[in-house]
């Protein structure tokens, strides 16, 4: 399809990200089109169209109708992404959809990592073991979210029974990192090169969810590793949208856990923080367009978990920015999150404590 004066984004996914990269799209002079399922909850500002995302030929009849594709989610059949138009490109895609692939490639970068090993059988995780020290973490390189995927060890003798837990397959095993902090960043790359970061974020995680997200991380030196490595990353995957990298703060040097290739629930509170949020700045990117301001304001996110508060218990707070994902209420599901200014201390206390209880 030849690309018109307003491009037709197509974004391969039709959950929370889809929805606010759509609503962000309404200020741009573009399109956006969702592939997903009826009652998806990006159906609240975009056309969402049922499409199986495992069906490689559903995709590419659906990129068929678009300008170029995006992603709310790494966790897509990398085959299913060939061939297709699509901001980030695949390498940086099948990179970040695989724990083993992941860690190396930060390595080749000059990033530090948890010690790691590759684990295919329980004999490995056995030996793995003895790569990184207990206590430890066994986390399946695939389709592993929100803590999913993920069992501890203590001993030796847990190995057995994680072994089973995580199903027999292809794994990674992690050392357990003693943190100070975690902290993400958050940068654009445009089609030209140009490169945009958000400032560090300081994010708190229970039971591996994200729960809170504090901007900024004040830390100078720590902006600047993390900007230098982000750069690196960056230019090497040839990439071009918003990437996401969680990282460990030990002995006040980073250590990264994570990337994310696309917009990420720690770089929420931009839509209300920041005079060009992500959501927006992946846009930019993906089109072409020049990206803009990344200047910010202290801001807190505190996610909803399970069940979204009432518009009738968080109007009585007008410092709070309301966001409803229009999701079913259900344990452990990110149904909403509320943004605060930094400043507006006792409300973000009061609801903290409401959404943790
Ligand atoms: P992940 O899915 O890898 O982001 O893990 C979810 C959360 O589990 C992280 O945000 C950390 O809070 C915790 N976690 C994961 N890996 C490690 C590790 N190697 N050491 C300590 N904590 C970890």
């Amino acid at each position: 399809m030849t690309t018109q004066a307003r491009p037709r984004i197509g974004i391969l996914g039709a959950g929370q990200l889809a929805l606010m990269l759509a609503q962000a799209g309404e200020t741009l002079n573009v399109d956006v089109i969702c592939a997903g399922q009826p009652g998806d909850c990006a159906e609240q500002a975009a056309k969402v169209i049922a499409v199986d995302l495992e069906d490689a030929a559903a995709v590419a009849a659906f990129a068929s109708n678009v300008d170029l594709l995006t992603i709310e989610s790494e966790n897509i059949a990398a085959d299913v992404l060939h061939g297709i138009n699509l901001y980030p490109n695949v390498r940086a895609v099948g990179i970040a959809q695989d724990r083993l692939l992941e860690k190396s490639f930060f390595h080749d970068c000059g990033i530090g990592t948890a010690p790691f090993a590759p684990v295919d059988s329980l004999e490995d995780l056995r030996r793995a073991i003895s790569v990184t020290g207990l206590p430890a973490i066994l986390k399946t390189r695939r389709m592993g979210y929100d803590g999913k995927g993920q069992v501890r060890l203590r001993s030796l003798e847990d190995a057995a029974q994680a072994w089973i837990e995580v199903g027999e397959v292809p794994c990674i095993l992690e050392g357990m990192v003693n943190f100070e902090a975690e902290v993400s960043l958050i940068a654009a790359r445009g089609r030209t090169g140009e490169v945009a970061f958000y400032p560090l974020i300081e994010n708190h995680h229970r039971e591996g969810i994200l729960r809170t997200s504090i901007a900024p991380f004040l830390h100078e030196k720590l902006q600047r590793e993390a900007e230098n490595y982000l750069t690196v990353l960056l230019e090497k995957l040839e990439y071009v949208g918003v990437l996401a990298v969680e990282f460990f703060v030990v002995k006040d040097a980073l250590l990264a856990n994570e990337m994310a290739p696309r917009v990420h629930n720690s770089g929420h509170w931009t839509i209300e923080g920041s005079e060009t949020s992500q959501f927006e700045n992946h846009l930019r990117a993906i089109v072409g367009m020049d990206l803009g301001s990344t200047k910010s304001r202290p801001t807190v996110m505190l996610n909803c978990i399970g069940i979204m508060p009432s518009e009738q218990e968080t109007s009585v707070f007008p410092e709070l920015s309301r966001h409803d994902y229009g999701k079913e209420a259900r344990p452990g599901r990110k149904v909403g999150h509320l943004t605060f200014p930094a400043s507006a201390s006792a409300a973000i206390a009061e609801w903290q404590r409401r959404l943790q209880d």
